[in-house]
């Protein structure tokens, strides 16, 4: 009987000089290359569109139609995208010289790190792990990709295919959960990107900090979503739901969190989502097969707990039901939740939504701005002013006006957090930026030499280079001929 190896430090050390030696080579570095790779990850994509549905199943029961969007066009969109613009990515960027270095060109060239590290979470388990490698290798870098074990179907699809389908010199999976991911972290990286919650995000930071490694952090939050009387309210609230429960049922880091409205237009909007869920989910929502279930038995406890919170339990107005069982939630809404219950004290990750009512929209900016800083904020209004001031004043990862998670869908947008929701950015030209030092050079010829900047130094030389720092073509004509 043979047994399965343990990946350990010494794999791990084992693995890194591999790719290092395949960095080093220079393989990774060129155009087709990285196009080659590009395609292999689209035609996994095009050809085991059933298995990855499959898996997502399995992992999570997530409704075919979701993984369809967020997760199987998602990839598809987003390598479409690094295949037609990589070139343009690549190519230097000329940018202007400064007199004293007359005359030059000076241009930044986008060189790959080298080997990086990609750690990835269970809730978009395809697109969150294949997505940063899209980027990795658009760069030009060689990787290892650790995707979460609480999502096991969906990591040994990635672990099969990527074998199959990738550069194997270049670009490998490892599977498994905390030993295996500190079996990584002990080894020196050129880039670590880590997807996943913050206590988490620390442990990954400090390893790298080690090595002076950057890192890209995404991290969650608690999103919040300001809505203002003055909307369509069929539309908001049909986005908000389809933005909170038909996105993993709540399981999504930009999900929103927490809504804040009037105290005069709050029983309006509960009405609202209540009419419009009861339409989209039945009137039994634990049957239906809309909703993904939640990912395990820890996170169906966790906000369990949070629901029988003796502060909140009876704040409950639509939903509360759940089935330990299938370890499914229905959708359920909190109306004037306390600031110190513990729905409000973590980030929810779930099917609950908590709501709080204030008296003056405007004083939502300021519980928001309290609060550790959130990857996306949303605010559904028609008014101008309190859109911009919304802008102006509220600091996230990324804001939405009248809907919810669309921002992550535009390639020309950063996503990525702030304070606490993160670091970095990814997503289209982002993620090439990301995975790439921006080196600077400057080219000189050997004409134009200046004896001025040679000892001995003199008050004459000094004079000239003042007069060429300031641009005093006067100054520098007196410095050069006229000295008396
Ligand atoms: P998780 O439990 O899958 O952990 C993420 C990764 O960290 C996994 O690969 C896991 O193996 C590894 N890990 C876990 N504990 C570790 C440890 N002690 N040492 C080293 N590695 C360890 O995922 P999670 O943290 O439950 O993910 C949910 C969180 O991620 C939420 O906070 C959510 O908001 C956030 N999230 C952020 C984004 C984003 O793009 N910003 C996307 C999805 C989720």
């Amino acid at each position: 009987m043979t047994t399965k190896k343990v990946f350990d430090g010494e794999s791990a050390e084992l693995m890194v000089q591999g790719l290092r030696e395949t960095f080093t080579s220079g393989k990774t570095k060129s155009y087709e290359w990285r196009i080659s790779q590009l395609t292999k990850i689209l035609e996994f994509t095009r050809t085991h569109e059933k298995e990855i549905v499959d898996a997502l199943h399995s992992d999570l029961t997530k409704p075919e139609f979701e993984s369809f969007i967020y997760e199987i066009c998602a990839i598809k969109s987003s390598c479409k995208f690094a295949i037609k613009e990589l070139k343009r990515w690549m190519k230097p960027e000329r940018v202007g010289a400064t007199l004293l270095t007359f005359p030059s060109t000076a241009g930044i060239v986008a060189e790959p790190f080298g080997v990086v590290l990609i750690i990835s979470t269970w809730n978009f388990p395809l697109l969150l792990c294949v997505d940063p490698v899209i980027g990795a290798i658009a760069a030009g870098n060689t990787v290892v990709l650790k995707p979460s074990e609480i999502a096991p179907a969906m990591s040994a699809l990635l672990a099969k295919y990527v074998g199959e389908y990738m550069d194997g010199s270049a670009v490998k999976v490892v599977e498994g959960g905390i030993p295996e991911t500190t079996a990584l972290l002990e080894q020196k990286w050129d880039k670590i990107l880590y997807t996943g919650n913050s206590r988490v995000g620390r442990i990954v930071m400090s390893a790298a900090a080690m090595h002076l490694t950057p890192v890209v952090l995404e991290l969650g939050g608690k999103c919040p979503v300001i809505v203002d009387s003055d909307i369509n309210l069929k539309v908001a609230v049909s986005r908000i739901i389809v933005g909170k429960w038909g996105c993993n049922n709540g399981q999504a880091c930009i999900a929103p969190d927490y809504i804040i409205t009037t105290k005069d237009f709050a029983p309006k909007l509960v009405d609202s989502l209540k009419l419009h869920l009861n339409k989209f989910y039945g009137v039994e929502p634990l049957k239906s097969n809309d909703i993904s279930r939640i990912v395990n038995s820890d996170h169906f406890n966790r906000l369990i707990k949070l629901l029988d919170d003796d502060k909140v339990s009876h704040k409950i107005v639509h939903g509360g039901q759940s089935d330990i069982k299938n370890l499914k939630i229905v959708p359920t809404i909190l109306l004037d939740v306390p600031d110190d219950s513990l729905i409000m004290s973590e980030e929810i990750f779930g099917p609950l939504l908590a709501i709080l009512t204030v008296d003056h929209l405007e004083d939502s900016f300021d519980i928001i701005n309290s609060r550790p800083k959130p990857l996306a904020a949303y605010l559904f209004t028609n008014n101008k002013k309190l859109k911009g001031k919304f802008v102006s004043e509220v600091s996230a990862g990324g804001m939405l006006i009248n809907d919810i998670s669309l921002h992550l869908s535009v390639p020309t947008l950063p996503f990525g957090g702030v304070g606490e929701s993160g670091m970095g950015a990814y997503h289209g030209k982002f993620s090439f930026d990301t995975f790439s030092h921006k080196k600077a050079v400057l080219y000189r010829s050997f004409l134009g030499d200046a004896p001025q900047r040679y000892p001995p130094y003199t008050s004459r030389k000094l004079a000239f280079l003042k007069a060429v720092l300031k641009g005093n073509f006067t100054d520098i004509f007196r410095a050069v001929f006229y000295w008396p």
